[in-house]
């Protein structure tokens, strides 16, 4: 049976990284010895190429209707468009900054928000993306640990390009574990609590927690802190894809977030692979195992998700929130019937 009445995957990437030929280059030809590591070092230089035949695939086997797509870590906006394009019916697309960030890799510009920030104005002027993500645009070729005031900064000119433009922003939570991830990309990753001020200043600019504080690991340290900002914030909400079914019963029984405050999103296309413990406690979660080598199959997270999302006893009227009514609302999607989601005021 299919889970609810319109599913959306808020959290897709339908672009897949070609680092094979990379990893020849350098001299690595065995794949299988290829660390996550290595493949963070090359990551921002590689080549992307449309992966929408496997998510298509996926998604009728799952009975998904829609997917957010997300552009990042190389990924092109113009890819993602031509997809939204050739099937509006199944695609929306979020923007990130990547031409300046291109540039700057290459030394052919210097990153500034400022400029960061004109990129995303006018990617948004052509009305063809739904928000900002993923994550808060970030200077690539940064070296040094941000301050906060200096990061909460530059949030804050992001916050005025979305507010202009009355799109939702995401703000990246969580790690897939695996391999070095610092505080110099996107320092507010690993403090959801700096973003109540943000929060507080824009009370009209939805603000999405990717990954809602899980992208991976057995910890649930960032979900409890993103969940009790969310219960402060009416515009703040919770990403849970790779949320085990208890996490998503932490941020229910909280009055002030509930289901009204989720959305589910998978990551779809992370190549961030699902471990199983038996016995254990979560029995599986996701995440990349550095001893383990790179995942080279499409992982399935889309079926062990919904598998979480299908132990829920909750009302299908919440199910049907978290699984596309509070997305549909808060990106502005059209859906062709009224009234077929609960009222969120
Ligand atoms: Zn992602």
């Amino acid at each position: 049976m299919k889970l609810g009445r319109f599913i959306i995957d808020t959290h897709v990437h339908a672009q897949r990284h070609a680092a094979g030929p990379e990893f020849k280059k350098s001299g690595k030809t065995d794949l299988k010895k290829i660390k996550y590591n290595d493949l963070a070092s090359i990551m921002r230089h590689l080549v992307t190429y449309d992966n929408s035949k496997r998510l298509l695939y996926d998604m009728e086997c799952y009975q998904v209707d829609m997917c957010i797509l997300h552009p990042a870590f190389g990924m092109s906006n113009e890819l993602n468009v031509d997809l939204v394009e050739r099937y509006p019916d199944k695609f929306v697309a979020l923007v990130s900054p990547k031409d300046l960030a291109d540039k700057a890799m290459k030394g052919e510009a210097e990153w500034t928000i400022e400029a960061a920030c004109e990129e995303l104005d006018r990617h948004l002027s052509t009305g063809k993306f739904v928000g900002i993500g993923e994550g808060m645009p970030s200077n690539p070729t940064r070296k040094t640990t941000y301050s906060q005031t200096e990061r909460m900064d530059e949030l804050r000119k992001v916050m005025e390009v979305a507010q202009k433009h009355q799109v939702p922003v995401r703000v990246h939570t969580g790690s897939p574990m695996g391999y070095h991830i610092t505080y110099t990309r996107w320092p507010e990753n690993f403090h959801p609590n700096w973003v109540r001020d943000i929060a507080a200043e824009y009370p009209d600019v939805p603000i999405i927690f990717d990954h809602g504080g899980m992208q991976g690991g057995r910890w649930d340290t960032l979900v409890l802190e993103a969940i009790q900002v969310a219960a402060n914030h009416d515009n703040v909400y919770l990403e849970t894809g790779l949320y085990w079914t208890e996490l998503y019963y932490e941020a229910l029984k909280d009055p002030n977030v509930g289901a009204e405050k989720l959305m589910w999103g998978t990551d779809w296309g992370a190549s961030i692979p699902t471990q199983t413990q038996i016995g254990q406690h979560p029995q599986t979660f996701a995440a990349q195992v550095s001893k383990e080598g790179l995942v080279r199959h499409q992982v399935d997270v889309m079926g062990w998700s919904l598998k979480q999302v299908n132990r829920l006893n909750i009302s299908q009227d919440d199910m049907n929130l978290i699984l596309a009514g509070n997305a549909l609302r808060v990106y502005k999607i059209d859906f062709p019937l009224t009234r077929m989601f609960k009222m969120v005021d």
